[in-house]
Formats: C-alpha cells, structure tokens, sequence
C-alpha cells in the first residue's frame, strides 16, 4: 500500500550515469594490463625468437659455407664458436698422412715430388709445408715467409701429443701450426711443419658477424614496427577519434558520433564520450526548448491579457465619455466589464497554476482512492451543474467494486473537470450527451470521456494538449478558453504515471481518454 502514497517521480539521469560507473568498474582492471602483458611478451619474446631463427640460419649457412670451402665436417655450433678447430680439421687428412708416411716409410720425406705432392695438397686448405732437418730448413712452401715465422717454430721433441691439434702463434699474421718429429733413413733429426695462416678465415667470420648484426637490427626494426602499429591500431586511433570528437564538439558540432569498444579502455572512454555527447545535445536542445517556449509563453500572455483588457478599457471609456447613456446600457458594460476581469482573473490563476506543475513544484497528495466511491461523487456533482445546460450524462464503471487507484484525488478532479468542461463548452446549445466509462485494463484502468459535441479537426487534434493551443482562436474567443485546461490534464495525468489521448470526429463529437495507474495490491490480485 505504502507503494500508492509516494509520488515522487523518478527521473533516469541517476541510474544512466550509475550504469556507466558500473560499466567502467567491470572492464576496468583487465584490459591494459593484459595489453601491458602483451607488450611486454612482444618486446621479449619475439626479439629472441626472431634472433634465434636468423642467427640459427646464418650460422647454418655460414657452416655449409665453411664445409663447403674447408672441406670440414662438424656441428655449427663447434665449427663456429671454435675457429682453431676449423683451422686444425682444415688439414687433418693431409697430416695424417704425413704421420703414416713418418712411421712407415720416412725416407719419402727426401722425395721432392712426394714433398711436392704434400704442399699442393695444403694449397688448397690455405696452409703450406716447411720441412726441417736438423737446424736446417730443406723446403718451405712459401718460402718469403718462412724467415718471419721459423723462430717460433718448436724444436725437435718439443712438440707433444697435447699439441695435436696444432698451436696457434698469436703474431701479426697469425698461424696455426703443426708439427711431426720423425728421423731421416740417415738418422738425421726431423721435424716437418704445417702452417695454416689464420687470415684466412677472417673474412668468412667478418660476414658472418655483418649478417648477425644485419639481422639483430632487423629483430630490433621489425619488433619495434610491430610494437608501433599494434599501438597505433589500439591506443592511438581511437584517441584520434576522441580527439576529434572533442574538437568537433569545441566547435559547437553536437552531431559528431564516434564508436567505441566497450571491452576496452578506450573503447569505453569513446562510449562514454558518446553517452555525454547524446546528453550534452539532449539537455541543449531541451534549453532551446525552454527558452523558445520561454518566449512563446510571454507572447501568448500578454496576447491573452492584452484582450479583455483592451475590452474593459472600451466599455469603462464608453461608460466615461456618457456613450453608454441609458441605464440598461451602463448596466450591460459594467456586466461585460465584470466579465472579461472574471476572464483574465481565470487566465491569471490557470497561468500560475501551470506555472507551478511545469516547474514541478506542485506538490502532490498521492493516496489510494477507491475509484467507484470517488466516481459515484464525481458524478453526482456534475449531473446537477450538467442538467440545468440541458446535458445528460451516462456513467458506467467495468471495474471491481473495491479497485483502488494511486492519485492525488484534488488534481484528478481538475483532470476531469477541464474535460467535461471542454464538452459542455463545445456541446453548444443542443442537447447534450456525455459517456463517462471505465476499463479495467490490467495495470492500469481506463478512464474515457465522450460528447456530442462539435468535435476537433484531424489538423488540430495533434495539438490540443500542447499549452495555448486553440483549435480556432476566433471561434474559442467566444468560448473564452485559455488554451491551457488540456496540457494542465496532460501534465497532472504524467505525474501519476498515466497517459492521456483523444479522439474526435468533427460534427460528432470528441473523445478524451486517461490511464491511472492502479494500486499495487490491487494489480497483484489480477
Ligand atoms: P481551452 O481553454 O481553449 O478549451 P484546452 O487546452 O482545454 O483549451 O483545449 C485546447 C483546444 O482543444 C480547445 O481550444 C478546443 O479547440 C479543443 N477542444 C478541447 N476539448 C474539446 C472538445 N470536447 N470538443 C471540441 N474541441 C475541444
């Protein structure tokens, strides 16, 4: 019951704005950081997935190219993180033939053409021969060379088994060397020297590093490029988009819409945006509104007042200057004079009484009211006033005895009784018939009002509750109506949560329906 006896209107402002404050908690937390988390995945791991798959097929290349060149078969990564072990595998079949040949048959090392044979052989692993027996060097495969390196060359014996794969002399042109000790067949001392100058394979380790450089920068550029568009595309175009909104709404433009993804951040400031941008419009164009209403209602005011005053000033001037000159006549302006000040006295009440429900500070007495007994009254007032203007009126009520109805029982009479008024006023002269009915239509009941009267034009009938609208001022004039009886019924009947509409057929008549809404417990018992 307590439902029916507050009538405190509820506007949407707050829960919109509550929405979006909930909206924005529920996304708020986990967008950016699983963007921040993304990024952070891309600066990382791509970078070291690009650079493992490039400097991966760089050092494949690099060791085909190597084996190729060489001549070495090993794993990449030995070949490339061990150069000497290139250098040393380089010549390891021509050595080990040497060591055969030492072991078995050392006499050979006296054959030229055998010794020939060997350094042409090394030729082409970039390394060359020196012999030497006793101190006395007997062939050098490059003989400039021979005098700027032999004094590092190891004595006979000094080479051991832990050098086999060569030891490397660090001078300016670097070498690799190694060494076999033997005996002539004269028994002479000898030692018979491999030289692999390192040179050689520098530029082969200069294009590889150029290529694993090459490629790091182009991780860098590529992650980089990916970081940037993957921002751009998240970050940056909808702030764009946002920025130009704003600038378009600076302008003064309040039709420019933008989108949003709501899943996002951004997206949400967008939707945000555009939720107030719709507001901001909505609550100017209803100041426009007012303010052309605003002066509408002044001119219509003064219009209104501006009538029966320039009346009363004709008639007073009449009675004044002695036009009125019989008795009846002074009589009869002094009666019209009443009249029109009764008019602006009604004009000036009405006026400050819709005054008060537009602003909404008309407070209203909501209560539960038993709508038979409420009606049964009504109507007994009315057929006494109704009976002597040769109106009849028919009443009949569809609804349960004891339906009750939520409304502010003062106001609700001004409803009804701007509506009849209306009919009797429009009825004319003829006889008069006026239908009042009420429907149980489920929430609500519907209350209708039906005359016989002149009816409205379809033109008109769009209008009629909106404030100061008068059918045909002309005719009206005579009527002495102020324009205001219906968009008073319309606002009152609002603030009960109703409607209100009409119909009407010129020559036949007009009907004014309104919807109250029903009780609380007298809905639940449907
Ligand atoms: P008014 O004080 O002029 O009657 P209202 O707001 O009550 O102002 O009505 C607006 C206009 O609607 C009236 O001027 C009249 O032209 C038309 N109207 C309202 N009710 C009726 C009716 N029952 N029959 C014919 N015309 C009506």
């Amino acid at each position: 019951m307590r439902d029916c006896e507050h009538g405190i209107m509820s506007t949407d402002i707050i829960p919109r704005a509550e929405r979006s404050i909930m909206k924005i908690k529920q996304v708020k937390n986990l967008k950016l950081k699983s963007r921040l988390l993304t990024a952070f995945l891309i600066i990382t791991a791509l970078p070291i997935f690009l650079i493992t798959v490039s400097v991966g097929t760089i050092m494949r290349l690099q060791s085909n190219s190597i084996q190729e060149t060489y001549d070495v078969k090993s794993d990449t990564i030995k070949l490339l993180s061990n150069p000497l072990q290139i250098l040393s595998r380089l010549t390891r079949g021509v050595y080990n033939e040497i060591v055969i040949t030492a072991a078995r048959s050392p006499e050979k090392f006296e054959d030229e053409e055998y010794i020939d044979y060997l350094n042409h052989e090394l030729k082409d692993k970039f390394s060359y021969l020196v012999l030497r027996k006793g101190e006395e060097y007997i062939y050098s495969g490059n003989e400039e060379n021979l005098d700027n390196i032999k004094g590092y060359f190891p004595q006979y014996g000094e080479y051991t088994t832990d050098m086999e794969g060569g030891i490397y002399i660090d001078i300016k042109n670097p070498f690799l060397l190694k060494q076999l000790d033997f005996h002539f067949t004269d028994g002479a001392e000898g030692s018979i020297f491999v030289i692999t100058a390192v040179d050689t394979l520098v530029p082969q380790i200069k294009s590889s590093a150029i290529q694993m450089v090459c490629s790091l920068f182009f991780v860098v550029i590529l992650t980089a490029g990916v970081l940037i568009i993957w921002i751009y595309q998240s970050i940056l175009r909808p702030l764009n988009t946002l920025h130009a909104a704003t600038n378009a709404m600076k302008e003064g433009n309040l039709d420019y819409s933008i989108e949003g993804d709501p899943e996002d951040e951004i997206g949400q400031l967008c939707v945000d945006f555009e939720e107030m941008r719709i507001r901001l419009k909505e609550l100017i164009e209803v100041r426009l509104k007012y303010e052309e209403d605003t002066k509408e209602l002044i001119s219509n005011i003064s219009h209104d007042l501006k009538t029966p005053i320039t009346a009363i000033k004709g008639y007073a001037e009449g009675i004044m200057d002695g036009v009125a000159d019989t008795a009846e006549k002074r009589s009869k302006y002094i009666k019209t004079i009443y009249t029109k000040a009764n008019d602006m006295s009604a004009l000036v009440d009405e006026l400050s009484f819709y005054s008060k429900i537009d602003f909404n500070t008309m407070p209203y007495t909501f209560t539960s009211i038993n709508l038979h007994d409420y009606f049964s009254d009504c109507i007994e007032e009315l057929t006494l006033d109704l009976e002597v203007k040769n109106i009849e009126i028919r009443y009949t009520n569809e609804t349960d005895a004891g339906l009750k109805v939520s409304a502010d029982a003062e106001q609700l009479k001004r409803v009804i009784n701007n509506i009849i008024g209306n009919s009797v006023k429009y009825i004319g002269n003829k006889k008069g018939l006026i239908k009042i009915e009420i429907l149980d239509i489920g929430e609500y009941v519907k209350v209708s009002i039906e005359d016989n009267g002149q009816g409205i034009s379809s033109r008109d009938l769009p209008f009629i509750f909106d404030r100061f609208y008068r059918a045909d001022t002309s005719r009206n004039s005579t009527k002495g109506g102020t324009g205001l009886g219906l968009a008073i019924a319309k606002k009152i009947i609002q603030d009960h949560t109703g409607s209100i509409w009409a119909e009407s057929e010129e020559g036949k008549g007009t009907t004014i329906y309104f919807t109250l809404k029903k009780c609380k417990e007298d809905t639940e018992h449907e």
